[in-house]
């Protein structure tokens, strides 16, 4: 079936850090042109907003409606399950914190008061005395939702500890497993992002360079999944790779994304 549209990670498909891949936002351009192009990524540190932006850094128009990112999943799924104007204490930065209270109305649970929910995503402000309170509502039998497992991010020059690892000392902490992840590999996200955008699976291919995240992800939804070699996953892992993680198209980036997709 012909692809009409395309979804793209974001970190090591369009970019590197402050770094564009070389001809990916051209061929982003390009593409718009000729099919739907949307962008979907487990970064819970900004909003839909922050990426319309960050984007057009790199050259490259994008609406908010065409963005997806665990933050506003994270608001998203509230509203879905539990209405407007939860009481929810988050783990998280300030484009978190934005989603949560544009999308789903909540109201930010900032010390001993009840919380109805806890988020916890990735913060590069976390204390300890965060993860007290939040422990101490989970205990209290808060709702709890994890924007992402991603255990680590790659940084310039190593890693450092991703919403994955807040989320385990939580876990530890409570005794207590997350009612609900939304970030990849949960399908959660691209559910929504087509659904709104009225795109079947089968006609939509998915960009990525994790493949546990990304790969696992397009293939438990049954859309076509190209793996790029510019991020994370290297072409030995491929090989390695279980039959749930094994991409349809390996790239060496998205330069030529669209010519592999005949678009
Ligand atoms: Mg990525």
């Amino acid at each position: 079936m012909a692809i009409k549209a395309v979804v793209f990670d974001m970190d090591g498909v369009i970019y590197r850090g402050s770094q564009a891949i070389a001809g990916v936002p051209q061929e982003i351009a390009r593409l718009q042109k000729k099919a739907k192009v949307l962008f979907l990524t487990n970064n819970a540190t900004k909003s839909r907003a922050d990426y319309v932006f960050h984007l057009r850094k790199f050259g490259i128009r994008a609406r908010s409606e065409e963005i997806m990112t665990s933050a506003f999943g994270v608001a998203h799924y509230i509203r879905e399950k539990f209405g407007r104007g939860k009481q929810v204490f988050a783990i998280g930065e300030n484009g978190l914190l934005q989603e949560l209270e544009l999308e789903a109305g909540a109201r930010l649970a900032r010390e001993e008061g009840k919380a109805d929910i806890v988020v916890c995503a990735l913060d590069r402000q976390l204390t300890y005395e965060k993860l007290a309170q939040a422990t101490n509502h989970l205990a209290r039998g808060a709702y709890f939702i994890v924007a992402n497992s991603d255990p680590a991010l790659p940084l310039e020059f190593g890693y450092a500890p991703g919403s994955g690892a807040i989320a385990a000392a939580l876990i530890t902490a409570s005794g207590r497993q997350p009612d609900a992840v939304v970030g990849k590999p949960s399908t959660y996200l691209i559910d929504k992002l087509l659904e709104m955008h009225k795109i079947k699976p089968s006609e939509a291919a998915f960009v990525g360079d994790r493949l546990d995240a990304d790969i696992r992800m397009a293939n438990k939804k049954g859309m076509l999944s190209v793996l790029v070699l510019s991020g994370v996953a290297k072409k030995p892992d491929v090989k390695k790779a279980p039959k749930k993680d094994r991409p349809s198209l390996v790239l060496p980036t998205a330069a030529k994304v669209g010519r592999a997709l005949s678009i």
